[in-house]
């Protein structure tokens, strides 16, 4: 069989009038997704759902099954190819819908969705991400020692656990306004669902509760410098990236965090501490930050 015309002919199968698709096959299954073209949320897509939900659902097989290469019917856009490079391999872009009339009836097909409230209900810091708590809401910042101070003690909740699932890198990212006014943050929680990191979650959850992409001239702190997927995520989803400032204390130097989009377009800015313990002595304490992680901690 033409392998081309039996990737179109999967597309036939599952295509549905105003959704864009994704798919993957392995051993004879079609893992697929598709997302509403009306969709007002940018942290999400076919390609986004697919990797996100096949972690959620089928975390054991997840691996196997990334090897594959993935197909869309849409554009490859900055956050997906990102996604793509950090959890998966590589896939095919503007996939053609064709009825060739291939039987392929031997195949199973498997509908992909996520939940980012179940997935982050399975983790052990996962309601920390859910939404930002009310005494947190609008809170003012003034410097950026307070917001690095913030940050960093976010990142601390992440405690090292007794089972591989329980780890996650202390890695955090927190968003303020224009005004200086806290508006989301994020704790990464990757260990099980390899796309959560914190800039993840935390743009997810900003665009679910807002309905809209970041917010022109908005800060981002991050303890270490964003990934190519986190990267591609924070471009794609402000309003105008380029009025944003993205800075981070920790360089990270592995291939997943070289020449991301932000790098390409010279928008984040290494903040010049070179481990985070370097980085708490030289912060001030703010008491109701305190408050906060203890807590949470109980
Ligand atoms: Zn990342």
């Amino acid at each position: 069989m033409d392998p081309e015309k039996r990737v179109q002919q999967i597309a036939y199968i599952l295509q549905k009038e105003g959704y864009a698709l994704a798919f993957v096959e392995d051993h004879g299954r079609v893992y697929y997704s598709l997302f509403s073209k009306d969709s007002l949320d940018p942290s999400s897509s076919a390609i986004v759902q697919l990797l996100q939900g096949l972690f959620g659902q089928f975390v054991d097989n997840s691996f196997f099954i990334l090897r594959r290469r993935l197909y869309t019917t849409e554009e490859i856009s900055a956050k997906e190819e990102g996604m793509i490079r950090v959890v998966a391999k590589r896939a095919r872009s503007k996939v053609k819908a064709v009825n060739h009339g291939l039987n392929l009836s031997d195949l199973e097909f498997i509908k992909i969705e996520f939940s980012r409230q179940q997935a982050l209900a399975e983790n052990h810091l996962g309601v920390f991400n859910l939404s930002l708590p009310e005494n947190l809401r609008g809170l003012a910042f003034k410097t950026d020692q307070e917001r690095w101070d913030f940050v960093t003690q976010l990142a601390e909740l992440n405690p090292r656990g007794l089972i591989l699932h329980d780890y996650d890198r202390p890695v955090a990212a927190a968003l303020w306004n224009s005004r200086g006014e806290l508006l989301s943050y994020g704790i990464n929680s990757s260990s099980r669902n390899k796309t959560l990191h914190a800039e993840i979650n935390l743009v997810q959850s900003f665009c679910a509760a807002s309905g809209g992409p970041l917010p022109e001239g908005g800060t981002l702190f991050v303890t270490h410098k964003p990934c190519r997927m986190c990267a591609g995520m924070i471009y794609d989803c402000s309003a105008n990236p380029f009025s944003m400032q993205i800075k981070y204390l920790i360089e990270e130097k592995g291939r997943l965090s070289r020449n991301t989009i932000l790098d390409q377009k010279g928008l984040n800015y290494f903040c010049g501490v070179s481990n985070i313990d370097m980085a708490k002595k030289l912060l001030r304490n703010v008491d109701q930050l305190s408050d906060f992680t203890a807590a949470t901690r109980q």
